[in-house]
């Protein structure tokens, strides 16, 4: 059974928790250093972008997750885990820092100002039994895939029609939306297979 660390600094650690554990994971609240050295894989959950790039400044995680990233440690990030994730960002604080595990250039905030939150049945590459319903909270989109990016899903119609919302290089993942609310757990069943596959290739 891996065992996948939440970083529990802000955001909804609980329901990414839930899921996975349902998923078939062991689960930690990941907010040290040394507890990042017991983990198989990490999940950055969706919050605010700016404040948890400024607590993984704070709590001492950002080199040491950083380094583990580039190791290859397998990750997900969703909504502001994404742009975490990212290796450019677009709209966001220049002093923001990012972690450049992902080929990517999300723009945050991407959907407008008045499009607070939505939800869209997207079709998603890698998920079986029909469209995948997504939360959409004040989501950033994804503007740039490097080569070694695949895109899983994209907006299926209006303003942002074919606009990347999830991703995937090698074991890190990202998405736009929030499988983690409204009990679908194939997204994190997911990635959690990923961890299992990675942690037998040798790693
Ligand atoms: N807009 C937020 C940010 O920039 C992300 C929102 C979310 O995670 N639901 O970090």
């Amino acid at each position: 059974t891996p065992t996948i660390g939440v970083l529990a600094l802000q955001g909804d650690v609980r329901e990414h928790r839930a899921a996975l554990e349902s998923a078939g994971a062991r689960t930690i609240a990941l907010r040290r250093e040394n507890e990042l050295e017991t983990v198989d894989a990490v999940v950055i959950p969706g919050g605010e972008s700016t404040t948890m790039s400024r607590l993984l400044r704070v709590f001492d995680l950002l080199d040491p997750l950083r380094s583990r990233l580039a190791e290859g440690m397998p990750a997900y990030g969703s909504c502001a885990g994404m742009i975490l994730l990212a290796s450019e960002v677009l709209d966001t604080r220049p002093d923001a820092e990012h972690l450049g595990a992902l080929d990517i250039t999300v723009r945050r905030n991407a959907f407008g100002r008045q499009v607070d939150s939505f939800e869209e049945d997207l079709d998603m590459t890698g998920i079986e039994g029909g469209p995948v319903r997504a939360v959409f909270i004040r989501a950033p989109w994804v503007e740039r895939t490097g080569p070694g990016v695949e895109v899983l899903a994209t907006v299926p119609t209006g303003r942002a029609a074919g606009r990347a919302v999830a991703v995937r290089q090698g074991a890190v993942f990202a998405t736009s939306f929030h499988p983690e609310v409204g009990g679908d757990l194939r997204v994190h069943r997911l990635f959690v297979d990923a961890v299992r596959v990675h942690a037998r290739s040798g790693r």
